[in-house]
């Protein structure tokens, strides 16, 4: 029965890798076994890029491995997703840039190249029922043409929060001099007292929700100035534009075949030590070993990495139980709120009207879009999100409520052709149970200076990895990347 398990996934690998679509299938994979077991130096939880590339790190290092995957696919909160055209786009993680670093060697090794988002032509500001065309490489770069002084106040508002996080360690944010302070006020509050003029803040909140996908009444100004400053790497500050801009930024480049290559392709090299269809449901010490248990398959190990969202980590039974502060901290750390839709046309038609396919807008169920058709260009496919306050209306929606809405503001946004895609694909993260929300979790006022410690320090022989431990580009995915390499190096150490 477990040889029947171990061939049932290695045919969905196989498949996936041959055509991508393949994997995005959800639910239980056929061929559930009767519970086999694994005895192994680490068991991992989560196959998303942190614990893939944990497991990448022990193997190396000549340890044994099992990776427990929930889902019936690799990757996570990086998906790819078939097209009715035989094309692929991508249902979750999708962009890099510069600075990250250790997704772009990760993808390197694994011969999965980037190519540059479409980026020529002007960007759109619709914003008051009005839409403004405008080029990024005049004097005010990215920054959408507002009223000036509404530019003059954006302007010093992102100095000072660039300025602000240089004061924030990446590494433990909560002993910043002024973490107390900043970590008792929500974003919002702080915006409301510096971003004075009104279309300021239009633009410091189009770029909190899509940054976040949580609103900035959600955030804690001390995460958010946490979150820009690592938004670099060792060498180069993290700052707010580089965390917003496509040029130079962390929307720059996209994978050629899709983002969910690179853990498909890492997988492929772990071959059956990921188990996939594994929701690991508890983790109890016994006689000196942990005891992870999963549907269908348990594991005993020395050591396991947890690469999961906190939140997600928190609905593991642990015995014996967690510190209290580990729980409270994953009790703690709420999932933004994600949705995404793409929209496929015979062609990137708005590139002829001279648009790149980027919008911002203050209105609509999408309020950030861009143009994710393929390098070639052989079709053209116009991606928005769907982000906090404007996710949580379409709860309840069906899917084809969310289409009609989206395409509409397609419609404003890019004139009556996006009325009439060839197919539409809608990926909605609330309701993945395993991810229940996306990009990452966020701390609310008051958790980083009570609980923050909590996020990396192992307990016992538990390790902490996923993107929301990192400590450079926390959130995406070079931070799941930087996690399961500092997790596995954490490991070898204790073994
Ligand atoms: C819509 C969206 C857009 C994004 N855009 C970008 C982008 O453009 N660029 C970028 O860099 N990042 C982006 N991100 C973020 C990026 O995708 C994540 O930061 C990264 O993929 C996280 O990797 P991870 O391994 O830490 O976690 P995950 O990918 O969440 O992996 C965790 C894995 O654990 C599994 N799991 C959960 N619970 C259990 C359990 N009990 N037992 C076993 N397995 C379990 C899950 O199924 C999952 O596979 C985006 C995310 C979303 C949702």
């Amino acid at each position: 029965m477990a040889r029947e398990r171990q061939l049932s996934r290695r045919s969905l690998i196989g498949g996936a890798a041959a055509t991508a679509g393949a994997v995005a299938l959800t639910g239980t994979a056929a061929g559930t076994a009767a519970a086999a077991t694994r005895d192994v130096d680490v068991a991992i939880v989560g196959g998303g890029l942190a614990g893939l590339t944990t497991a990448r790190d022990l193997v190396a290092a000549g340890k044994t491995v099992a990776v427990l995957e929930a889902r019936n696919r690799v990757g996570g909160r990086v998906v790819n997703l078939a097209l009715a055209n035989g094309g692929v786009t991508e249902g979750g993680g999708e962009f890099i840039g510069p600075t990250q670093d250790r997704i772009k060697a990760l993808a390197d090794s694994l011969g999965v190249a980037t190519f540059t988002t479409y980026n020529t032509g002007k960007n759109l500001l619709y914003k008051d029922g009005k839409k403004t065309p405008y080029a990024t490489d005049g004097l005010l770069g990215s920054v959408p043409p507002i009223d000036v002084a509404g530019l003059a106040n954006a302007a010093i508002v992102q100095s000072a929060l660039d300025d602000m996080a240089k004061q924030v360690p990446v590494g433990a944010p909560w002993t910043a001099a002024k973490a107390a302070e900043w970590d008792k006020q929500t974003f919002e509050s702080w915006l409301n007292a510096n971003a004075i003029v009104p279309s300021a803040k239009f633009l410091l909140d189009v770029a909190t929700t899509s940054i976040f996908s949580a609103q900035p009444r959600e955030l804690s100004l001390l995460f958010v100035l946490f979150y820009i400053a690592a938004a670099g790497n060792e060498s180069t500050a993290g700052t707010l534009e580089r965390l917003t801009d496509t040029a130079n930024g962390a929307q720059e480049s996209r994978f050629v075949g899709g983002s969910q290559q690179v853990p498909i392709k890492l997988a492929a090299t772990l071959g059956d030590r990921v188990v996939l269809s594994a929701p690991v449901r508890s983790i109890t010490k016994s006689g000196g070993k942990y005891v992870v248990t999963a549907d269908g398959v348990t594991v005993t190990a020395k050591k396991v990495v947890v690469a999961v969202p906190p939140p997600l980590a928190g609905r593991i039974q642990f015995d014996p139980l967690l510190p209290a502060a580990r729980d409270q901290l994953s009790q703690r750390l709420p999932m933004g709120s994600i949705g995404k839709a793409i929209a496929v046309y015979d062609t990137p038609f708005w590139r002829t009207d001279g648009l790149n396919g980027q919008v911002v807008s203050d209105t609509g169920a999408v309020r950030s879009t861009f143009d994710n058709s393929p390098p070639d260009a052989s079709y053209g496919a116009l991606m928005g999100f769907i982000e906090a306050d404007e996710m949580r209306e379409y709860d309840a929606a069906a899917v084809a409520d969310v289409k009609a809405a989206v395409l509409k503001d397609f419609a404003t946004y890019f004139g009556d052709k996006a009325k009439t895609p060839t197919s539409f694909v809608l990926q909605r993260w609330d309701n993945e149970g395993f991810s229940r929300g996306g990009p990452v979790a966020y701390a609310p006022p008051g958790v980083l200076t009570e609980y923050g410690t909590a996020l990396r320090t192992p307990v016992d022989g538990i390790h902490w990895a996923g993107t929301e431990t990192s400590t450079y580009w926390n959130g995406f995915m070079d931070g799941a990347v930087r996690s399961g390499e500092r997790a596995a190096r954490e490991v070898l150490a204790a073994l």
